[in-house]
């Protein structure tokens, strides 16, 4: 059970790299948050000054376009290379689609038995502000443990994109070559994000047209104005199946690492980062305070009652609820 977690030392075992401990963290962070945040608080503050320290990356792309072999490709070339990598997802069709991304960990089947490598599935259950929360929570236990790569894995879909750009430092876009001229995964809110584009199964018959992909890709990019950081972004390809490519894709990602250490974009973004999460905090709080003010329970179902007939609109309601509760505090 979660409450007999001794934290003391559940936090020595993970310091020294304990995957078992790491594991048991992230689940006393998940579950703890509901019935006693205080426990996952003390947890995460005695983390925070070990945090830090990993580089994040997001990775995104379209179901089939290969991301759980990229991260299997590039994670293990990292792990070999004396890295820690950490593998995390944020999915949150995942409870609907029955555990789609890193559900099956046997798709990274080499990484899941790396001693170097760490990979959780998507946090059960939530939203996806709720999800994301937890991802990011993650990311800290991770680098507490000593992790210094974290690879976070989203669907190529919308939204939570967007959440995950709130916790990465760089956002890899994977894409596939078509025989045609359209742009595969081209959403325009994701390739806005996009800090490289990666060209993957650049192999076999797709090879002919992973070229052409890339100067249409590379084209493409140019409609969107230039990172404020003065990063350039990249249109690379690679095999993840062959394994080709995926060195030069890393040294794109160390570039980008450098120059934005270097110009302190890096640091920029991720207080940035900091600021929106305390938002996001309080936010949340908020909302739970409000819902669980038993005050205020009667009020809201009679408002509820009141603008589902019609009475009322549903922002002049909101507005007296607040007045209400904030009366009441
Ligand atoms: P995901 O849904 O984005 O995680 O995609 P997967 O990693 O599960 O890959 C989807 C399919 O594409 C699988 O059958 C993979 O074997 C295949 N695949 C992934 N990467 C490559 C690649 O580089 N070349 C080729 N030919 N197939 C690949």
């Amino acid at each position: 059970m979660p409450g007999e977690v001794d934290i003391k030392q559940l936090l020595h075992d993970l310091v020294v790299g304990d995957r078992v401990a790491l594991a048991k963290a992230i689940t006393l962070v998940e579950s703890t948050h509901a019935d006693d945040p205080g426990r996952a608080t003390e947890l995460l503050e005695a983390c925070h000054p070990q945090s830090g320290k990993s580089r994040r990356i997001g990775i995104t792309g379209v179901p089939g376009v290969g991301k759980s072999t990229f991260i299997e490709a590039l994670g293990s070339s990292l792990t070999a290379k004396g890295h820690k990598v950490a593998v995390l997802a944020v999915d949150p069709s995942s409870d609907i689609s029955k555990g789609s991304i890193l559900g099956d960990k046997t798709r990274m089947e080499k990484l899941a038995s790396d001693p170097k490598a760490f990979i959780r599935p998507t946090p059960a259950g939530g939203s996806l502000g709720g999800v994301a929360r937890r991802t990011r929570e993650t990311i800290i236990l991770c680098e507490a443990a000593g992790f210094d790569i974290v690879l976070v894995e989203t669907v190529g879909v919308g939204q939570s994109e967007v959440a995950v750009h709130s916790m990465v430092d760089m956002f890899l876009v994977l894409v596939l070559a078509t025989a045609g001229d359209e742009l595969q995964g081209i959403k325009r809110g994701i390739m806005e994000l996009a800090d490289a584009v990666v060209i993957n199964k650049d192999d076999g018959d797709n090879a002919a047209y992973t070229q052409r992909a890339k100067a249409s890709y590379s084209q493409a990019m140019h409609l969107f104005p230039p990172k404020e950081n003065g990063w350039a972004v990249p249109v690379l390809s690679c095999s993840s199946i062959e394994e080709k490519g995926i060195g030069a894709i890393w040294n794109s990602v160390e570039d980008f690492f450098e120059l934005t250490a270097r110009n302190g974009s890096l640091e920029g973004h991720r207080s940035d980062q900091s600021s929106y999460w305390l938002r996001h905090a309080i936010d949340s709080e908020l909302h739970r305070m409000f819902f669980e003010d038993e005050r205020m329970r009667t009020h809201i179902s009679e408002m509820e009652e009141a603008v589902k007939s019609g009475a009322i609109s549903p922002f002049r309601a909101a507005g007296m609820l607040m007045e209400q509760w904030s009366q009441s505090n």
